[in-house]
């Protein structure tokens, strides 16, 4: 026998025993971002590698180790698998001038890679939801997209989920915070981990969510960015903390967080669960008001996030979540003309908005019924001999209370969709 294949390590099937809970997540999300006047755009998997470097950053983890990128043998352009997807929205927003007449809220969905180690919720190949809002500066938008989350939450029936929020502050007030950190953290260079060592100069921002319990101690201990905004940055928290109180969404402050990548200013926030162990965060945003005049734009204020998909279907399933793609009949046909007919019925319970799992490939009335059961159908409608003879069905309630009776198609159709 030929060698079988296997996908790579991080590299997922989504078998159909997983579809219908993936189509819930997907369709409510769909739902809610539409519903907050979200427009879908869609994006390439591949980008040149610059465009990540400039905009993540090149000294975040992304960037430095897990980026899938390669030269295009025809060009010797270098390329990348998308690690994420705001990158690209922006560089398609500034190409095709999108906010030329005025803001666009957009949202994606699809594919993301990541070259690292592979755990429950940490995948090479994930999916992602995520949505933009360019050209409004103020915290409402900030606000509105933790409430549309909110909402997404609550209609998926997500349990388990909280809310953290912090500023981040301005570029300067970033840069200035960079220094006291560095200096506060030399004090303590006895205390740094090889990490922290390495980060010390080039992201010092990022010490502070590292996991190391030898560290936290040193990390409680640190000045706050919070504590050091000027008043403007201020004012866009204390608008945001106020508007989400507001819209009754509870949040907590965690002013250790800063978020992976370099783009983000003012706002930035996450919702974790505890319930995935250390892969809690299932959705990630925040400002990022100067990355589309970095990427060549005119200068445009923006803020976004992104929903991990594998996380949030793990916590479905934690949360007892259920889906079901079953069909609404199951048509069991046995015997010649009985095949000859079934074709047409199913046909007809299509026309009237059912959906139809046509028995075919012939077998014992038996055989058929149990896969009736199997296929979870609300019904079995059943022809013989004897109802192709009659010119009636015979209909069987599965998984609905009911007796079984024999009826002519219409009044079938009509107490299928009553
Ligand atoms: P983490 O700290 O867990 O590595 P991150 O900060 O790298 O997350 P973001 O870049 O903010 O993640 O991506 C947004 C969301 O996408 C995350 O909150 C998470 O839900 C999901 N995500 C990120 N990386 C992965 C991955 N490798 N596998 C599955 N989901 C992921
Ligand atoms: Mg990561």
């Amino acid at each position: 026998m030929a060698d079988k294949f296997q996908s790579i390590k991080g590299f997922y099937d989504i078998l159909p025993e997983h579809t219908a809970l993936w189509q819930k997540l997907e369709d409510t999300a769909r739902r809610a971002l539409a519903q907050y006047g979200y427009r879908n755009i869609r994006l390439p998997l591949v980008e040149p590698t610059d465009l990540f470097v400039r905009s993540v950053g090149e000294h975040t983890d992304i960037v430095e180790k897990e980026m899938y990128s390669w030269e295009d043998t025809l060009n010797g352009d270098q390329l990348t698998l998308r690690p994420e997807g705001t990158a690209g929205c922006v560089r398609a927003v500034i190409e095709h001038s999108l906010t030329y007449n005025g803001p666009q809220r957009l949202w994606y969905m699809g594919a993301m890679f990541r070259h690292e180690n592979v755990q429950k919720g940490r995948q090479r190949q994930f999916h992602q939801i995520g949505a933009e809002a360019f050209g409004y500066a103020g915290p409402d938008v900030d606000a509105e997209q933790i409430v549309m989350l909110a909402r997404l939450w609550r209609e998926l029936g997500l349990c388990d989920v909280e809310l953290q929020i912090n500023s981040i502050g301005d570029a300067a007030e970033r840069a200035e915070y960079r220094q006291t950190l560095i200096a506060y953290f030399e004090g303590h260079a006895g205390l740094l981990d090889e990490d922290a060592k390495r980060r010390l100069h080039s992201n010092p921002l990022r010490i502070l969510d590292s996991k190391n319990p030898r560290m936290q101690e040193i990390i409680e201990a640190a000045p706050r960015l919070l504590d050091t905004l000027g008043s403007e940055t201020r004012a866009h928290y204390d608008g945001l903390c106020q508007l989400l109180d507001d819209a009754g969404v509870a949040y907590r402050l965690n002013t250790r967080l800063v978020r992976g990548l370099d783009y983000y200013n003012r706002t930035v926030f996450e919702w974790v669960t505890a319930k995935l162990g250390s892969q809690g965060t299932i959705a990630a945003g925040g400002r990022y008001d100067s990355l589309v005049e970095q990427l060549g734009g005119d200068a445009t204020p923006a803020c976004g996030f992104a929903i991990g998909l594998e996380r949030i279907f793990l916590l479905m399933q934690e949360c007892g979540i259920e889906a079901s793609d079953a069909p609404d009949v199951y048509l069991v046909n046995v015997g010649e003309s009985a095949e000859r007919q079934a074709p047409r019925i199913a046909e007809a319970l299509r026309n009237a908005d059912l959906a139809v799992v046509m028995h075919a490939g012939g077998g014992s009335f038996k055989a058929q019924m149990k896969k009736a059961d199997r296929s979870a159908a609300r019904y079995a409608l059943i022809i013989g001999d004897d109802e192709v003879a009659a010119s009636e069905v015979t209909l069987k309630p599965m998984l609905v209370a009911g007796e079984q009776a024999r009826l002519s198609l219409d009044k079938a159709i009509e107490e299928l969709t009553k």
